[in-house]
């Protein structure tokens, strides 16, 4: 699935490229080193430019090369679950019983924001990477409805996991063909940073050959969190699909069982003395995340 979604994104490269950069871009993994790219794109220019221009001294109207290579560079990681448990739908507000029809409509809400709509059997299936709200003003096409955008996103994720975007390029991948200068707003995915090479056709980078590490997005649709959502999300779980949601919870801290300090004996003294518990930051409280599993 992740790996479908990235390579929707990307183009293989087809033969070798004398740019500079072409080993470098086709070998991702081999360049931790070129994490270089400025947030903000003048900046990167200069250091671009000497390997932009087939001649010597600036931009060459004889030849423009303007094809472009997008290539994965850090794929997008969701966190690992700290801890799995079940939600079993038969024991649905019975008396004593965490099933309650106000937990099962929150775990959907959970579960609603981390699915996304697509063509599987389901109709849906688990989003690959976080999904935030991206704001979008189209500065190229990029062909195949890839888009480099300015754009501006909020952080998404526990622990603001993926930083937000505040008028930084990103590259989208649309439903829809756009054209430089559309606006808009879209659910995206993000799907990790991709390098992309390419020319641009706007100032001040006009016609220079370059590189440049973006966060991509891919438009999205997820489920829609609502009475009718939730009643056909309990029948697959009936009907047998294997479903679950991330959510962060608060748990009593086990170092020092929820009271937000230790106690360490005081030689000759009657009483311990109360050693402030690091794990929790003397709250008493972790969150964690929380793997919750649907069963019928
Ligand atoms: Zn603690």
């Amino acid at each position: 699935m992740k790996f479908r979604l990235l390579l929707a994104l990307l183009v293989l490269p087809l033969g070798a490229q004398t740019t500079p950069f072409g080993t470098r871009v086709s070998d991702p993994a081999a360049a931790p080193t070129t994490i270089t790219a400025p947030a903000a794109a003048p900046a990167a220019a200069p250091a671009a430019a000497p390997a932009a221009a087939p001649a010597a001294g600036g931009v060459s109207d004889e030849f423009v090369d303007n094809s472009v290579q997008v290539s994965p560079f850090r794929p997008t990681l969701l966190p690992e679950a700290k801890s799995t448990r079940t939600f079993q739908l038969s024991k649905l507000n019975r008396l004593g019983s965490t099933e309650t029809t106000r937990e099962l409509q929150r775990l959907y809400s959970a579960f609603a924001t981390q699915s996304i709509v697509d063509g599987s059997p389901a109709g849906s299936s688990k989003a690959v990477g976080y999904l935030t709200t991206v704001t979008y003003s189209i500065l190229q096409d990029l062909g195949d409805n890839r888009y480099l955008a300015k754009a501006a996103w909020p952080a998404s994720g526990p622990n603001e996991a993926l930083a937000p975007g505040v008028d930084t390029m990103a590259l989208l991948l649309l439903e829809k063909p756009a054209k430089a200068g559309d606006t808009g707003k879209i659910t995206g995915m993000h799907v990790g940073t991709v390098s992309v090479l390419f020319t641009p056709d706007f100032a001040p980078l006009k016609g220079r050959r370059l590189t440049l590490r973006r966060e991509a997005f891919l438009e999205c649709a997820t489920l829609e969190d609502s009475p009718a959502g939730l009643q056909r999300f309990v029948e697959a779980i009936v009907a047998g699909a294997e479903l679950s949601a991330t959510t962060n919870e608060t748990i009593p801290c086990k170092k020092c069982g929820g009271l937000g300090f230790t106690r360490e004996a005081q030689k000759g003294q009657l009483l311990d003395k109360r050693v402030p518990c690091a794990d929790c930051a003397s709250t008493g409280k972790l969150i964690i995340s929380v793997e919750t599993k649907f069963v019928p």
